[in-house]
């Protein structure tokens, strides 16, 4: 199936081709800093199944506690964060949750996992039934 998204000013638009995800929270600080949220939610997909179909995202470098290189995409009309691509993973695209249309935004109300609970703010309950990773796993 088709997953489509876009930012909020709709400059920016993508397609995923995928049948399911890995659906994801990250309560990493630079999460929070980008989005200027509590955490990212997040669709992880095979990067082959991601494209940009209209507008040319930005992107920002960030070093991630890997070392490694975080690629942060963002539309450069509104700078509604999009989606990631880790060095650490490259053969996946993480896609900002947020900017799914037609309600994939709630993940299908199931979240797999949850990184970086240690920056979890402490008003925030874990997830029932998320595995729980310190920090990146
Ligand atoms: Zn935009
Ligand atoms: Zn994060």
């Amino acid at each position: 199936m088709t997953i489509t998204g876009s930012c909020m000013c709709g400059g920016t638009t993508y397609a995923i081709e995928a049948d399911s995800y890995l659906a994801a929270l990250c309560h990493c600080t630079d999460c929070q800093k980008w989005t200027g949220g509590a955490f990212t939610s997040n669709a992880v997909v095979p990067r082959s199944s991601f494209k940009v179909t209209k507008g040319t995202p930005s992107a920002y470098d960030a070093v991630g506690a890997s070392g490694k290189v975080n690629k942060h995409f963002f539309c450069p009309t509104c700078g509604s964060s999009l989606y990631t691509e880790l060095e650490i993973m490259p053969d996946n695209t993480v896609v900002k949750a947020g900017g799914l249309d037609g309600g994939e935004a709630n993940l299908r109300g199931k979240i797999d996992i949850e990184f970086y609970v240690k920056d979890r703010p402490s008003y925030l309950a874990p997830v029932e039934g998320a595995k729980q990773e310190p920090m990146f796993g």
